[in-house]
């Protein structure tokens, strides 16, 4: 017998106990070969003082195993408590969410028959760093940061999923038509990836008009591929309109380790009374089971499972006269599954998993580093000044001026208030200055500017070293200025 990967597995709350021992039970009797391993994460643990919900101990089972499947957990009402999701992610460096959103027409009420989408959403950059600051009185900050290394690695994860599991098309969502920069690397590296795969389609999309076109036609789209906001908000839609919210199940995955989990919540008002619906849970182990390179028992089970489905054997949350044929509790319904184990579904398609997609190593991202001649140019000084008068601040400014650097901009959130402004222009207490160098700039001549704007009373409040790569500027450029 082959040997058994130990697992790590926490049972949550709520529902979380009752769905988890219906999962292991069928994958087990699936034939796969695991060996579960059981930490204690959520509710009691947040309520014992840890605030990570989480246990310091139990830490050292997931380092080990580097798999985690996870149940749903309740956060205690009131504030303080970290999320258990956010902290697993960014100390394992969970850098994929995979979440297929699929309708199981005629089965399963959805509003779109031939849903079969997969959404990959970049789970570590973006304004998710949860770098934010408050910088004037009216004025918040959150930084949004897309790198090179994150792209590559989600995009070619993408890719790579497409080719593991059959699929025949990648799609970018991105808005580099406003975030010339960061969106605008996002998919330049989507597109630099996908000719390493010719045998996949790819096209790529704005995210407002392709995000009506998935809640409108979602058959046109296969694998989409996204950072991390528009990913968040998106993979919930794409759940919601595939009808499945309850039965849809998630990865994690990352460098090192992977988390598998349903979707939803821990349902709290439905526990321990043998109602709930495993199958979210369920399908994210059948990703685990691909994940550990257990494809043929992966297959089995959603095999299985979407036999049962057809068959109409559906708990209280998908019952639908009519539609269902018997309406069963959690531990009938993975009896129901178990007795299927080796059948396929006559009408929805049967999957056919193969090994999981290779991983991308540290090393093999690094060497995709290109070095860019990187030289400085000038400065944004940014100032928290409460008048409304551009041309008085333009004045102050330019006595500043000196040291081979000139002010030769003010915008006010982006729009260009001096030179030749506009009267008519909301202004705000957070201004930005431009100052340019006649040739290169070095740093001695920006802390001496800053030494001298200072001076002139203004409260400058935070920079941006502006910098030419390879010629180019590596910074947005202003309309009409
Ligand atoms: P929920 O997903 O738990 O429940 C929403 C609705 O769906 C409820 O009517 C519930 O009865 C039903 N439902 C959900 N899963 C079901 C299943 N498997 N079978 C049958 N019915 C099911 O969302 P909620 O009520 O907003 O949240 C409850 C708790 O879960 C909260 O404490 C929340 O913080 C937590 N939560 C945890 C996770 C997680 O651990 N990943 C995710 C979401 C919410």
């Amino acid at each position: 017998m082959a040997n058994k990967t130990p697992i790590t597995v926490a049972h949550g709350d709520g529902i979380g106990p009752e769905i988890m021992d219906a999962t292991l039970h069928i994958i087990e009797a699936a034939g796969a070969q695991i060996e579960p391993e059981t930490i204690e994460v959520g509710e009691k643990v947040y309520l014992r003082g840890i605030s990570a919900g989480i246990e310091p101990s139990a830490w050292e089972s997931l380092r080990r195993t580097k798999v985690f499947l996870k149940a749903p957990i309740t956060t205690p009402q009131g504030g303080g408590y970290k999320s258990l999701n956010v902290t697993t992610r960014t100390t394992f460096g969970l850098y994929a969410n995979v979440r297929p959103c699929v309708s199981y027409h005629p089965f399963v009420d959805t509003k779109h028959p031939i849903m079969d989408v997969v959404i990959i959403r970049e789970n570590e950059e973006d304004t998710y760093t949860g770098i934010e600051y408050r910088q004037t009185n009216d004025m918040m900050e959150s930084l949004k940061l897309i790198s090179r290394p994150g792209s590559e690695k989600i995009i070619r994860y993408a890719f790579e999923y497409a080719r593991a599991n059959n699929r025949k098309k990648v799609t970018c969502f991105m808005k580099d038509n406003i975030m010339k920069i960061t969106d605008g690397l996002f998919h330049k590296v989507f597109d630099e990836i996908a000719k390493e795969y010719p045998d996949i389609e790819n096209e790529s999309w704005i995210v407002d008009i392709g995000s009506a076109k998935l809640a409108d036609t979602p058959e046109a789209f296969d694998v989409i591929v996204m950072p991390n906001l528009y990913g968040d908000i998106l993979s919930d839609v794409a759940a919601q309109i595939a009808g499945s919210v309850g039965l849809a199940g998630s990865a994690n995955i990352g460098e090192q380790c992977a988390m598998f989990e349903a979707i939803h919540g821990s349902a709290p008002r439905r526990a321990g009374q043998n109602l709930a619906n495993p199958s979210g849970l369920l399908l994210a182990a059948v990703m685990l089971l691909v994940h550990i390179d257990q494809p043929d028992v992966a297959t089995r089970v959603h095999n299985a499972w979407l036999r049962t489905i057809e068959d109409g054997i559906h708990t209280y949350d998908i019952f639908e006269e009519g539609i269902s044929k018997q309406k069963v509790g959690t531990k009938e319904f993975a009896e129901a599954v178990i007795a299927r184990l080796g059948q396929e579904p006559q009408t929805l398609k049967a999957v056919h998993y193969v090994s999981a997609p290779k991983q991308e190593t540290k090393e093999q991202v690094e060497r995709t580093r290109v070095e860019s001649k990187k030289e400085l140019v000038g400065v944004d000084v940014f100032l928290d000044w409460s008048e409304h008068d551009t041309e008085k601040l333009a004045s102050i400014l330019q006595k500043a001026n000196g040291d081979g650097l000139e002010l030769k901009l003010i915008t006010n959130r982006g729009a260009r208030v001096w030179p030749n402004g506009l009267s008519e222009t909301f202004t705000t207490d957070h201004w930005r200055s431009r100052f340019l160098g006649e040739g290169l700039v070095n740093h001695a001549q920006i802390t001496a500017l800053l030494q001298r704007i200072s001076e002139s009373g203004l409260d400058f409040i935070k920079i941006e070293n502006l910098y030419n790569f390879d010629g180019q500027a590596g910074y947005s450029s202003v309309s009409g200025a």
